[in-house]
């Protein structure tokens, strides 16, 4: 469905990045890869994930924090594939502490790499989706895009900015075949979520399971972690047809959170 198509996925060396571009590329879609770490394995995985689908795998390591890096990147993607057609913000961080002791230095940093990196990768990528009239912008915001949480006052913001900026790119382009939407997950068991698992089970003095079974409690009724696959498959669809008047939606896969 997405062969010839080319996606760039912020972030996608782990977790929900990494579910994406699996699922983008068994739809045929060449991959741009970026994101900290060990990057031979996330790119197996990708390849892995095409199967016979002759697709290419390519990484940037820009740090999305940097919008110089991050215009290199997308000049990079661009002097590779000609232009990107799918572009997934999904790079984010995590920090917990209530407003009065967040440390100032978190703030930016949570502001810069989960809200305003998808400022930098939209205003570059949008020209050349203009120009091909076709284009797909998927943000990965969180159900803390909808919904706020204590001592998550950084990425609570973010994330409901950058619900706000999915609304406004959408409607910009609202007459064209260019598309901009946003998927809100609960839990979902990554590094990212882990660390806050493991926080729950050193503060109770209770094991990994237990601490688990709290954190899913507290939030959602579904008793269930959502899968970077299941995510994927959202991404998928927003990347179909039947999407093509899909519009500034945040659309959440949160096992009941938000509905509470
Ligand atoms: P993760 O820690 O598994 O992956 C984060 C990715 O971002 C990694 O590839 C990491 O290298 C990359 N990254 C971090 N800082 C970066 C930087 N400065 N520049 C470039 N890349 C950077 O986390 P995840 O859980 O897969 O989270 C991915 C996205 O999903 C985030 O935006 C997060 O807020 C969102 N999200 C996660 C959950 C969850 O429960 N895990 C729920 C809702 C939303």
């Amino acid at each position: 469905m997405l062969t010839g198509k080319t996606a760039l996925v912020t972030g996608s060396t782990s977790g929900i990045g990494l579910g994406i571009a699996q699922a983008l590329a068994a739809q045929g879609a060449n991959i741009v890869l970026n994101g900290f770490g060990e990057t031979e394995g996330p790119i197996a995985a990708v390849r892995q994930a095409a199967g016979q689908r002759a697709i290419q795998v390519e990484y940037h390591g820009a740090d999305m924090s940097k919008a110089d890096e991050i215009a290199a990147m997308m000049a990079f993607a661009a002097e590779r594939f000609g232009r990107v057609d799918i572009l997934v913000n999904n790079a984010g961080i995590q920090h917990v502490a209530p407003v009065q002791d967040f440390p100032v230095e978190k703030w930016d940093a949570i502001l810069a790499i989960n809200l305003s990196s998808a400022f930098h990768t939209t205003r570059l990528a949008l020209p050349a989706m203009q120009q091909a009239n076709w284009g797909r912008i998927i943000n990965v915001a969180s159900v803390h895009g909808l919904v706020g949480s204590a001592q998550k006052s950084a990425y609570v913001a973010a994330k409901h900015g950058i619900v706000g900026l999915t609304k406004v790119t959408a409607l910009e382009n609202a007459t064209t075949g260019v598309t901009c939407n946003a998927i809100c997950p609960g839990w979902v068991l990554t590094p990212l979520v882990q660390k806050q698992v493991d926080a729950k089970a050193a503060e109770h003095s209770i094991s990994n399971a237990e601490a688990t079974k709290l954190l899913l409690g507290e939030k959602e009724p579904s008793m269930q972690f959502t899968t970077p696959e299941e995510l994927g498959g959202l991404a998928v669809f927003f990347c179909s047809p039947a999407a093509n008047n899909v519009r500034g939606v945040a659309w959440n896969m949160d096992g009941g959170w938000a509905a509470q």
